[in-house]
């Protein structure tokens, strides 16, 4: 592992606190160390108190924060002797201890600490630093990880068996420590789980974390060859078998799941292993890896079998516990399929991505310890159940507060970059949705700055294109379930008998006959969307109450009506909702722009303020106003209403 210690970079972080803060985002910032939310650091300094009393306090991360990114505020201040009577107890529950703590806290703003906290306070050393590092797992997840330790580092580290983090493991640490600590000694090793180092500064403890990680990886380099990357190019997946799938696991879940497949040549390699079944079902590389990756992956297709086995971990072990479990879904977080690589599956988009990090991190260490080390060895079902219903894991991911609405849930949109369909786009991402958007503009990849959003500049009208563009969103997220129409032009503004043929032609190419194959091609999907698709189609006021000089538009939108009316009755047997809305008046998309309003203005002597507000309530319709109802017709709030067409015009007597 490659030093990062910046003397520079360093020098503008002020204080023992600064220091470990900029330490915390070094280690943080490398994967091969620690990954979301893993690992921890301390510093033991001064606290001012108010009265003007200098306290010995402990400063340690507080949960909530990554340690990437973390800031001054990010560490919990607690003081020294109150941490140490704490570690004079005997037994103290995990409640108890989390109470204590937290009423410990010299600063009652700061965030819950570590819950790691006693075993930093107890070792002897200003600065602390503890990775998952890659090279230290694979060198404890084996049959005697203890014996490869000391081959590796000999007795430079204090080894400590497997304890549960929390109390406990730090009790054991106490008991340990003074057996095995001497002048010279640089870190601690706790089997299965991962590294500590220490010293008088965070910059002395984060280059002896990377000195033992680089022995470990020097020794893994020469002892335990990497597999050097699969030839197998990654194939392509059949996107219903995907979609199919993701069906099953959300069904499973009970909720609808995000589902990213990934082939890249690590997973390949792995995936094509004769053993892969055994190796990748003995557990993960560290404990807290449990709540992202649940114990071990899926391996093949069959979520019946994966769920009963997760029921029958689930009875196996619920009586470890002293209070009642309400058991966690049933559903994998990874899937592992010799014709599909790896899926990653998450309530979100980032929980997917977290897992799919998780285990990329995962193989590696999995193969090397299995061919060179004489077999990957995970702790046992009982412990890592242990972790995984801890109340304390458990916070960690109910701190992102509950889903929101449309969590899990995947949209296509098309017209997405500019004016209606991209505030339909915005207002899905917004409730959590992930969105495919369409759109011919050029920017369309980066309309969005979120993982949530997989733009393509499209031509609605090539449906060659189209579908390979809705194909990349279900590689990308799993399926479709929504389904918003916005893709429109406004063109031909003449008379009947000077309209242009091939203008009437391209209005209606773009406005319906785009939208008929895409209906084609995205049905199949909405059909095993998980919570029932759900299709949202722009129309216009122009289909109640057409105006002179619009045929080529008012009959586009007209044809579009009716192809939905159609979809709706089709559809309903599959689950699929089809609603229109037929807004009027929206004047803030990019078809408008203050010149033209002037223009129109003017022509019916009023004001522009006046032309904008030209309907029953007087009501300013905004490219949002529209897609809150879109969105609404897509959520579950009208999970009784299909084919229905609404009127977004601020009343009009025509439509009225
Ligand atoms: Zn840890």
């Amino acid at each position: 592992v490659h030093n990062e210690w910046n003397e520079r970079e360093a020098a503008r972080f002020a204080g023992p606190l600064g220091e470990c803060v900029y330490g915390s985002r070094v280690i943080g910032s490398n994967p091969d160390l620690v990954l979301h939310g893993g690992g921890n650091t301390s510093v033991k300094m001064a606290f001012a108190d108010i009265t003007g009393e200098d306290i010995p306090a402990l400063y340690v991360k507080g949960s909530g924060w990554d340690l990437a990114s973390i800031e001054p505020a990010g560490f919990t201040p607690l003081p020294i002797t109150r941490l140490r009577a704490l570690l004079e107890l005997d037994a103290l529950s995990d409640p108890d201890m989390m109470r204590e703590l937290s009423a410990a806290r010299l600063d009652p703003t700061a965030p819950q600490p570590s819950v790691e906290t006693l075993l930093h306070a107890y070792l002897p050393y200003t600065a602390v630093q503890h990775s998952h590092a890659d090279a230290i797992v694979t060198l404890t997840n084996v049959a005697d990880g203890a014996a490869l330790v000391r081959q590796v580092f000999g007795d430079s580290v204090v080894v400590i068996p497997y304890v549960m983090p929390g109390f406990d493991l730090a009790k054991r640490v106490v008991e340990l420590w003074p057996q095995q600590v001497h002048e010279d000694t640089v870190g601690m090793v706790l089997l299965n789980h991962g590294l500590f180092t220490f010293g008088d500064t965070t910059r002395q403890a984060y280059h002896r974390h990377v000195d033992l990680i680089s022995m470990a990886e020097e020794w893994l380099d020469s002892n335990a060859p990497p597999r050097p990357d699969a030839d197998t190019s990654p194939e392509t997946a059949d996107p219903l078998i995907l979609a199919g799938l993701r069906r099953e696991i959300s069904e499973a879940a009970g909720a609808p799941m995000i589902m990213t497949r990934h082939s890249d040549a690590t997973v390949a390699g792995f995936v094509a292993r004769p053993d892969l079944a055994g190796l990748a079902c003995r557990g993960p590389l560290t404990p807290d890896h449990v709540i992202r990756t649940k114990r071990h992956p899926m391996v093949g297709r069959d979520v019946a079998a994966y769920t009963a086995g997760y029921a029958r971990y689930f009875e196996e072990n619920a009586d470890r516990a002293r209070t009642d479990l309400r058991p966690i879904d049933p559903a994998p977080r990874v899937v592992l399929d010799p014709g599909l690589g790896m899926l990653a599956v998450g309530r979100t988009v980032k929980a997917a991505a977290v897992a799919a990090d998780i285990y990329r991190h995962t193989i590696p260490v999995l193969e090397r310890a299995e061919d060179h080390l004489g077999g990957y060895v995970a702790l046992d079902a009982g412990d890592l159940f242990d972790v995984e219903y801890w109340d304390l894991e458990q916070a960690k991911l109910s701190l992102a507060g509950p889903p929101p609405p449309f969590a899990g849930m995947v949209g296509v949109v098309t017209g997405a970059a500019s004016g209606i369909g991209r505030a339909c786009a915005a207002e899905l991402l917004d409730r959590g949705c992930a969105v495919v958007g369409l759109d011919i503009h050029p920017d369309t990849a980066d309309a969005f700055d979120t993982t949530a959003w997989l733009g393509a500049r499209v031509d609605v009208t090539d449906a060659a294109a189209v579908r390979a563009a809705v194909r990349a969103g279900v590689e990308r997220f799993g399926g479709v379930d929504v389904a918003v129409v916005a893709a429109g032009i406004f063109e031909g503004s003449a008379p009947i008998a000077e309209l242009d043929a091939e203008i009437w032609r391209k209005v209606h190419a773009i406005n319906v006959d785009s939208v008929m194959s895409l209906f084609v091609e995205l049905h199949p999907f909405l059909c095993r969307s998980p919570v029932g698709g759900r299709v949202g189609v722009i129309g216009s006021k122009n289909v109640p109450a057409p105006g002179k000089g619009a045929a080529a538009y008012s009959s586009s939108k007209a044809a579009l009506t009716q192809l939905c009316r159609i979809a709706a009755l089709e559809w309903a047997a599959d689950g699929i909702r089809v609603n229109l809305v037929h807004p009027d008046g929206v004047f803030d998309t990019g078809l408008w722009t203050e010149g033209l309003l002037a223009e129109r203005a003017a022509r019916y002597g009023l004001t522009v303020e006046e032309y904008k507000r030209r309907n029953l309530l007087g009501a300013e319709i905004t490219s949002a106003d529209v897609a809150a109802v879109v969105a609404d017709l897509c959520s579950d709030r009208y999970r009784a209403t299909t084919g229905a067409q609404i009127p977004i015009d601020g009343g009009n007597e025509r439509v009225v």
